[in-house]
């Protein structure tokens, strides 16, 4: 193998897993029943690796499949053109025992929701993912830290069992990558990122359409919203041992004034990390009651990861989330008790 073909491949998963995963795939899914799950409030990466790799199923023949997620069946709005959405079901209609289960980008089996029990009553699970907190919940576990994006191991998946790439399958796989680069503008974005890319726009696919839909485009509505929850934004440049942190939030009475769904607040982020004077942003979003997602954010000196593990969720070392509950205040203030503790050295 010639340097240039092992740096396209992805790292830290072992052959002997690669063979299992596409062993299993292939002895279960052309008669079974096969049932792809994502994690709850499906993001780019979730949604578009698993309808990639459901589009790639397609394509080997395989005809009895669904693909889900748990919570409310509402689609974000940027995802509602991808292909293979014809194979979504809600949690309700999903397999109750399906003969194979199929995870993406879902690091621990709190992100399943009710779907956990399928994991158990699965006759097979294939776990493909890319947060290094994966606790390895899969029968097969292909989990690579180092992949960019969970579409990344997909894509190789979908190599091993001879499965060419079309516009569709690519589409989808596109969207995820550039989800969970940010545009292909974070640190992962390694020569590997950029070659998969290119593998996938040669298919013919637009990247200036898809990133319109995907990163561009708002309802007024969101915009004013926006702007209220950033007109409350609190810099605290004493947090995190003096790398300091921005933090805001939004509850659900303000989605219920400007008319906007929950998920549109999932681009929020962006323009809080974009704080020069801090290393840390944290935007903290009403789900119910006392019941808040958090999403955090660092620039590097910071491992938020550790910090949402310990507050019981997870992600990566640059953004990660949890639930908090009681009041912003009293969610941001867990936040700042653990953030000198978890310093990148
Ligand atoms: P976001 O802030 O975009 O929702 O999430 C950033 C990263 O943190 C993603 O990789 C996501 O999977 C992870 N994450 C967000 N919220 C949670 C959570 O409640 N639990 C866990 N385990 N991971 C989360
Ligand atoms: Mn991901």
């Amino acid at each position: 193998m010639t340097e240039a073909v092992a740096e396209t491949v992805p790292a830290n998963i072992s052959d002997a897993d690669w063979a299992a995963a596409a062993r299993t795939i292939r002895e279960l899914a052309a008669e079974g029943r096969v049932l792809l799950i994502c994690h709850v409030n499906p993001d780019g990466d979730a949604l578009g690796s698993m309808l990639g790799f459901a589009l790639g199923l397609r394509r080997l023949g395989v005809r009895r499949m669904q693909a889900t997620f748990p919570g409310p069946f509402e689609i974000p709005e940027p995802f509602t053109a991808l292909p293979g959405l014809d194979l979504l079901v809600p949690e309700e209609e999903a397999y109750a025992d399906p003969d194979l289960v199929l995870v993406f980008d879902v690091a621990s089996e709190s992100r399943l929701g009710a779907l956990v029990d399928r994991v158990g009553t699965a006759g097979a699970t294939v776990v493909l993912d890319h947060h290094a907190s994966n606790t390895g919940f899969g029968g097969v576990n292909l989990v690579d830290a180092t992949a960019a994006a969970t579409s990344v191991v997909a894509e190789e998946l979908l190599r091993r069992l001879d499965v060419p790439l079309d516009v569709e399958i690519a589409e989808c796989l596109y969207v995820a990558l550039a989800t969970d680069t940010g545009s292909f503008r974070f640190d992962m974005t390694t020569p590997r990122v950029h070659e998969m890319a290119a593998r996938l726009i040669a298919t013919g696919l637009r990247p200036g359409e898809i990133s319109r839909r995907i990163f561009d485009s708002r309802p007024f509505g969101a915009m004013k919203l926006f702007a209220d929850v950033l007109g409350r934004a609190q810099l605290d440049p004493t947090a995190a041992a003096g790398h300091g942190m921005v933090w805001t939030y939004a509850t659900l009475e303000d989605l219920d004034r400007h008319g906007q769904r929950p998920y549109v607040l999932d681009a929020l982020i962006d323009p809080v990390r974009a704080v020069a004077e801090v290393d840390v942003a944290v935007v903290v979003k009403q789900t119910g009651d006392a019941e808040w997602a958090v999403s955090m954010r660092s620039k590097g000196a910071v491992d938020v990861s550790a910090v949402a593990v310990a507050l019981g969720g997870g992600g990566h070392r640059l953004a990660a989330g949890f639930t908090g509950y009681g009041t912003p205040g009293d969610v941001v203030f867990s936040v700042r008790q653990q953030l000198a503790a978890h310093l990148i050295a």
